[in-house]
């Protein structure tokens, strides 16, 4: 089953990080364009795509190479807040309209940008660390250590039974109607399929059997990569919840997604999401609005 488009579903620039040692990049040939972000946030045009400029009016801050695109350096200076004229946006939120090239660039900046801002001291003796592999590394002067940007890996899976119903759940911090497929971190020693399995357990007390992967995307808030998996349900394994984690869940039929959908009964995530990518797949055809 081919899963459909989301947001950052593809990397299309050359991360050459052979450019990073001795920051080659920045006398490699080529313009150099360059984003500026805070966390999240990137400078945008009209807040309708990401806004680039040029080397000398980019602010004071950290410095990323971010790669190579069509003979182009990309760049991104990391900055505590983007300057208001800037027109900074949420990638979050901009993901899913914004040029697929830029959301590659965007995304690889925003996870970069988001492990720096949290990972000033080193985790090791706690004192400042330094930048190093043009904004890949950071190294602990003191101790010696050197640190790498961290990724998180997370399950995300829509699970099905025999009658090939969809089980979704809605977390109890969410209002009535609002429902997603089930996620949760991966464990250290433990593999991507027994974590789709332990959450499915866990959450709703569903015992699950073969796992298909189904594709990633890399969620840098803060520092997730979303695994996409469907999942078999074992036959004759009721629905529990945990009410921790999960407040309620259902299988849900295809045609009861189509009518729940149209009426607003039912909000599903938006389209920037992997969970609807998956529930879209499975489904096939028509699914009326998501969630704001
Ligand atoms: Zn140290």
């Amino acid at each position: 089953m081919a899963i459909v488009d989301f947001a950052f579903s593809r990397t299309s620039h050359d991360r050459s990080a052979h450019l990073r040692k001795d920051d080659a990049w920045r006398s490699a040939p080529g313009d150099l364009r360059v984003l500026v972000l805070g966390g999240e946030h990137v400078a945008t045009t009209d807040g309708g795509g990401v806004r680039w400029v040029d080397e000398a009016e980019a602010p004071e801050g950290e410095w990323a190479f971010l790669g190579v695109r069509d003979g182009v350096r990309y760049a991104a200076v990391m900055v505590d807040r983007v300057p208001g004229e800037l027109q900074p946006q949420s990638l979050r939120m901009i993901g899913p309209v914004i040029d697929t090239d830029d959301a590659s660039l965007a995304v690889h900046a925003v996870g970069v940008a988001r492990w720096h801002q949290t990972h000033r001291f080193c985790a090791r003796c706690g004192q400042p660390t330094e930048v190093h592999a043009a904004g890949h590394e950071r190294r602990c002067p003191a101790c010696g250590t050197h640190h790498f940007p961290r990724t998180d890996p997370a399950v995300i899976m829509l699970i099905t039974d025999a009658q090939d119903r969809a089980l979704l759940g809605r977390q109890p911090s969410w209002p009535e109607g609002r429902f997603s497929t089930l996620a949760g971190f991966v464990e250290p020693g433990e593999t991507l399929g027994d974590a789709v399995r332990r959450e499915v357990l866990e959450e709703v007390g569903v015992r699950v059997g073969d796992v298909t992967y189904a594709g990633s995307q890399p969620w840098p808030f803060p520092s997730s990569l979303m695994l996409g998996f469907f999942g078999q349900a074992e036959p004759g394994s009721d629905i529990v919840v945990d009410h921790d984690e999960i407040a309620e869940a259902r299988w849900f039929t295809r045609e009861e997604v189509t009518d729940m959908t149209a009426s607003t009964d039912l909000l599903l995530p938006p389209n920037v999401s992997i969970s609807r990518a998956l529930i879209q797949t499975w489904h096939g055809g028509t699914i009326h609005g998501r969630w704001a």
